[in-house]
């Protein structure tokens, strides 16, 4: 969707899962005007059932069987909230999402999957569920130090017999007895069964493919316990119904796929077992706006295997559907295959095939299966690149909006949005928020000096609610850089336009995530203005109060004061990557954290250290006010370009060329201050940050102290990154540690 077509549908994508990165795709290669589309999704990698098996056997890395969702969702033009969804509310359209504000629609789509059920099991706490897999990945490791500590053999026992149970076990017992001399055991020392409760492994199966199964599992000593349920799990046991107990030192539940629990509270129609019925359109005949597919629905009139391949080729008619839904167009039928290939891996490179009655198996195999899905995850993980504009110049609300004081936002949306806003009351501000007079009225405290700031931004983010949180700790960074406490702030909002109700939500999170941030840093919000524009901005002028006397200046470095950086650089690179869709999701998940983080309890840190100056590293990056320090102070400074701290994949970003745009202005605009230096880090010298760090000098001698306490405490990321020198010319110039004369 280009900037300046008006939203008419929100699409809201619950889960990653198979069926939802077809619709992102498809959605980014043809973009619907008038749709916004937003993923709310508990992780950000998400697993290609295909290869999970060979993942778990070691025979892939995690980014090959992975898709990165950020890059993918980047593509489609779609907002993200990495976030789990906890709950819908179908009467009032929303979806519930732990710790932020409910995220509105028109439609729904659900596919989040399932995980084993343990209904029936007693002690189910002291087995390992196989999914979500990446958390059973993360037990597997604790797992191996539990095999390395246990005296004598170690008993592991499957609960699950059917093809997940079978290739996990399979893949399993390859890599745990491949790496059995690193756990200090004999390969034959790692014990494998596996507990099926239907009379024979793999139902559902030809008989030619569970022969050939059974012999894998004979061939490498696993046992196998047939028409008996696992019923009761100790640290120690498995009791079966059958009256057997298992010696089993762990416990993996590969049990069939239980309801979701998280929509159990809306009255949303479900199959006897929970899942989410949906008609042959993947529609719910229940609720007209809600779709669903892969393991979480349950298509009537089917009764279709939990199995990825079907969310795989649900995917485009979903896209389809939902696409359709939004235009108010008739939906497309869904007919699942009847028979399909099913291809399970024994763990070392070998695997069976199995349709209709036949089966055949080899290395081979493996090696087509391997072709097969790394074919299908190139479509997700090589994007084409695509104009920002996909749409073809159809009619739009309206063909112009009025500008000047036409362009405010109406005052019922605005309305709507500060009613769900928590009250915004503080000592000293007489008139605020809920006042009807034209200005807030502030009475300062006595003998304080009134600090104020403004900032603004264009929406770098998507999301509305963490745009509006990041945006606010940017703002108040130069409050307290100042050494000032916040007190209050007047909002200016920019917002698209659009239908009055999506406007009026958006208005909604972007103060919300604002109001929560200038809660924590004790202000409130006290008025504002909003405005309509062609994209979302947004900016806060922030009251704060200081004693004079202690306020923190940019002038008082001195002669041999160490600098240090509270903040790792390279939000800018980042973000520019992130708009091409190149960005590694949890590497700008770790961006959104940091710039998250408030710099206000670094003050009191660095106040005990006898600080002379600081200031936050904002659009000028930290060449451009580092030098206005240099400058306020008279004096140069040598700049150990090796340490400076630097976000989680930035560096091979800056390697590939991404930069901001911002990067050259910053660059010209210091000169010859900042000379050319072959470093890798040179570049984010000149990368503008949002909410960036403190940079502050301090006495040398107290450096480490002080580095000490910001790591432990309020600056995990912290860095020395160099030292005040004398003035040699008349303004100010950085040096390098290490350069030769
Ligand atoms: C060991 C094993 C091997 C398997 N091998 C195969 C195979 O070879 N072939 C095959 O076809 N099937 C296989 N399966 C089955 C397959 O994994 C599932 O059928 C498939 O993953 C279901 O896809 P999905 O799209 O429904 O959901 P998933 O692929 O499970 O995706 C769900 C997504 O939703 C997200 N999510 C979950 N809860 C929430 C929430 N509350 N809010 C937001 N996001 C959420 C998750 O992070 C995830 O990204 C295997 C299963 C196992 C256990």
């Amino acid at each position: 969707m280009t900037p300046t077509d008006p939203i008419t549908c929100d699409i809201v994508l619950v889960g990653g899962g198979h069926s939802h990165v077809a619709v992102l795709k498809r959605f980014g290669m043809k973009p619907e005007p008038g749709v916004r589309l937003t993923l709310i999704t508990r992780d950000l990698l998400t697993p290609y059932s295909g290869m999970v098996p060979g993942y778990i056997a070691d025979n892939y890395s995690e980014a090959e069987a992975h898709i990165d969702l950020r890059p993918l969702a980047a593509f489609a033009n779609a907002r993200v909230i990495h976030a789990a969804a906890t709950g819908l509310d179908l009467e009032r359209n929303f979806v519930q999402v732990g710790g932020r504000p409910p995220v509105a629609f028109d439609f729904v789509s659900i596919d989040t999957g399932s995980t084993p059920s343990t209904a029936n099991i007693d002690g189910a706490e002291h087995g390992l569920p196989v999914k979500p897999i990446d958390r059973f990945l993360e037990a597997y490791h604790r797992l191996t130090n539990e095999i390395r500590g246990h005296d004598g053999p170690f008993h592991i026992a499957v609960a699950g017999g059917g093809a997940g149970g079978v290739e996990l076990t399979l893949a399993l017992s390859h890599r745990l007895r491949s790496a059995a001399p690193s756990l200090d055991k004999a390969p034959a020392d790692i014990r494998f069964a596996i507990v099926e409760s239907e009379d024979t492994l793999l139902p559902g199966y030809n008989a030619a493919a569970r022969r050939k199964l059974t012999r894998a599992l004979s061939d490498r000593g696993i046992d196998v316990h047939t028409g008996a349920k696992a019923e009761r799990i100790t640290p120690d046991t498995l009791a079966l119904s059958n009256g057997e107990a298992l010696t089993s030192h762990k416990t993996i539940l590969v049990t069939s796929a239980g309801p979701p629990r998280w929509i159990t509270d809306c009255d949303l129609a479900c199959d006897e077992r929970g899942f989410i019925r949906v008609n042959d359109q993947l529609r719910s005949p229940s609720h007209a706006q809600l779709f669903a597919a892969g393991d979480i629905a349950s298509m009537d009139g089917h009764r279709l295997p939990k199995a990825g391949v079907y969310a795989v080729r649900q995917g485009p008619y979903l896209a389809d559907n939902l696409r359709r839904a939004a235009r108010g167009e008739p939906l497309k039928t869904y007919r699942p295959q009847g028979q399909t290939l099913a291809l399970i891996t024994t763990g070392n490179r070998y695997a069976i095939a199995a349709r209709g009655p036949l089966a055949f198996e080899g290395e081979w195999v493996w090696r087509w299966k391997d072709w097969i899905d790394r074919r299908w995850m190139k479509k997700y993980q090589e994007l084409p690149d695509m104009a920002a504009d996909g749409t073809d110049g159809e009619d739009t609300l309206e063909a112009m909006r009025c500008g000047g004081c036409g362009a405010k936002v109406p005052a019922t949306v605005l309305h709507r949005a500060l009613d769900r806003l928590p009250p915004q009351h503080k000592d000293g501000l007489d008139q605020g928020l809920d006042s009807p007079d034209d200005a807030a009225v502030l009475t300062p405290p006595p003998g304080k000096a009134l600090i104020q700031t403004v900032d603004q931004f264009r929406a770098f983010i998507d999301d509305p609610y963490l745009f509006g949180r990041i945006a606010a700790n940017h703002c108040l960074g130069d409050i307290f850089a100042m050494g000032a406490e916040a007190h209050s702030a007047l909002a200016a909002v920019m917002l698209p336009h659009g239908e009055d109700d999506k406007t009026s939500d958006d208005l909604y999170q972007l103060l919300a995530g604002a109001t929560e941030t200038l809660a924590e840093a004790g202000a409130v919000l006290a008025g504002g203005h909003t405005g309509e524009g062609a994209e979302m901005a947004f900016g806060l002028t922030i009251n704060g109060y200081a004693d004079r006397d202690t306020i923190l200046r940019k002038s008082g470095l001195a002669v041999g004061d160490a600098l240090i950086l509270t903040k790792p650089l390279g939000t800018g690179v980042l973000f520019a990557a992130d708009m091409r869709a190149k960005a590694n999701g949890d590497h700008v998940t770790s961006a959104f954290k940091s710039m998250q983080r408030s710099i206000a309890p670094c003050i009191p840190v660095i106040r005990n250290h006898q600080a002379s100056a600081g200031t936050d590293v904002t659009g000028f990056g930290l060449a451009g006010h580092l030098l206005e320090m240099l400058n306020a102070s008279g004096v140069d400074a040598e700049l150990d370009l090796g340490a400076l701290p630097v976000l989680p994949g930035v560096a091979t970003l800056v390697a590939e060329g991404h930069e901001s745009t911002l990067r050259p202005s910053n660059e010209e605009s210091v000169g010859n201050a900042v000379p050319l230096a072959a470093h890798p880090s040179f570049p984010l010298l000149f990368d503008p940050q949002t909410a960036g760090g403190l940079l502050f000098g301090l006495p040398a001698g107290q450096a480490q102290a002080c580095l000490t306490a910001l790591r432990d405490g309020p600056a995990p990321d912290a860095a020395i990154i160099g030292r005040i020198t004398p003035r040699q010319g008349a303004v100010g110039v950085v040096t390098y540690a290490g350069a030769s004369e």
